[in-house]
């Protein structure tokens, strides 16, 4: 199970420094592979496993939008990195009070989550990417926390120019530097700024949006990132509920980077796709009636008011998830305006 760091070690040993992208890519590839990450006893907490006011509200927002575009029949609910199963659960159950019941299929590359997303939708289908998606119909995409766990390239500006960021090995450690001169990215910066690009993102969003334009339908993105790209180093792990050393035991611990919008945006945008947002989480989960929900549940179960409440304030609260994570939808040419954006 550990050897994924000896692994990379003789890798970098036989070949030399791999990139950032390279080790970030491994190392989550065998972290996703080999547990359930998530919940109080994982490593991490995710809006669908904070409340079923979550994937509750993005099922509505779908069914809405799929009645105004006259609900066609022939669609299909698409989920990237679906985790445990509980969005795609929740938000089915809102999308059938709106009359769609639509067939199911993940993206999903992890053989143990795999396992667990069946033991709750046993109905589903698997994909190892989006390539072998339907081609038949409209496609309803979800996507929340899938896009910053893909691999980002980091270049860092040195005095003799932007240089791709490598892990090399330092008396048996993993450690990051400067490796071989890259072209420059576009606008100059002062030495020792990193800027990061996510080109797994990039293509995936094109693919994604591409689809959306010739067969109707619509992805909406939930991640944690800013509106604006910017520069820096994001690249973080967590553990156990912590940041942790993202250089320390790689494939133990989880590497995520921010996601960066206007990216994926322009992106999307080229594939002749309309964009929605991004807008933060806690304005768009309210535009959507996270109140009214929150309060309907509280009224059916007053023995859990306080739990709803809390949940409600962790899911859009400023200081909690509300401001950091941001939600942006594509919305296919030929479908209505998407719902919470205005
Ligand atoms: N959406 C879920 C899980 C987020 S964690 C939630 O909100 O709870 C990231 C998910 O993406 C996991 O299911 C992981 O196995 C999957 N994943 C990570 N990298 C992937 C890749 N390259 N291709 C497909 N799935 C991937």
């Amino acid at each position: 199970m550990g050897n994924i760091a000896d692994r990379l070690a003789r890798r970098i040993e036989a070949d030399g420094p791999i990139s950032v992208a390279a080790y970030m890519a491994e190392a989550n590839a065998h972290y996703y592979a080999t547990r359930d990450p998530f919940g109080s006893a994982g490593d991490f907490v995710t809006a669908p496993e904070i409340s079923q006011m979550f994937g509750e509200l993005i099922g509505a927002w779908i069914g809405d939008l799929w009645s105004r575009a006259g609900r066609p029949q022939d669609v299909h609910y698409v989920e990237l990195g679906p985790g445990r199963g509980t969005l795609a659960a929740d938000a089915l159950r809102a999308m059938a009070a709106a009359g769609l019941k639509p067939p199911v299929h993940f993206v999903e590359t992890s053989p143990v989550l795999r396992e667990t997303q069946a033991r709750r939708l046993p109905d589903a289908l698997w994909h190892d990417d989006s390539d072998t998606l339907p081609e038949d119909g409209p496609l309803l995409i979800v996507a929340n926390e899938f896009f910053d766990a893909l691999p980002v390239r980091q270049l860092v500006r040195t005095e003799d120019g932007w240089r791709e960021l490598v892990v090399a090995l330092e008396d048996g450690a993993f450690r990051r530097a400067p490796g071989p001169i890259r072209p420059a990215p576009p606008g100059d910066a002062p030495p020792g700024t990193i800027v990061e690009t996510c080109p797994a993102a990039s293509a995936i969003i094109a693919g994604l949006a591409r689809r959306i334009a010739a067969q109707g339908g619509t992805a909406l993105i939930v991640d944690y990132g800013p509106v604006r790209s910017g520069t820096g180093d994001t690249l973080q792990a967590v553990s156990a509920h912590g940041f942790a050393d993202p250089w320390v035991e790689p494939g133990e611990r989880d590497l995520t980077a921010h996601v960066d919008f206007e990216a994926l945006a322009e992106a999307a945008g080229r594939e002749g796709v309309r964009v929605a947002g991004p807008r933060t989480q806690g304005e768009w989960l309210v535009a959507m009636g996270l109140d009214l929900r929150a309060r309907a549940l509280a009224r059916s179960a007053p023995e859990r008011a306080d739990e709803i409440g809390a949940a409600r304030e962790r899911l859009a609260g400023p200081d909690e998830m509300g401001d950091l994570f941001k939600v942006m939808a594509l919305v296919s040419p030929s479908w209505p305006e998407a719902a919470g954006f205005a």
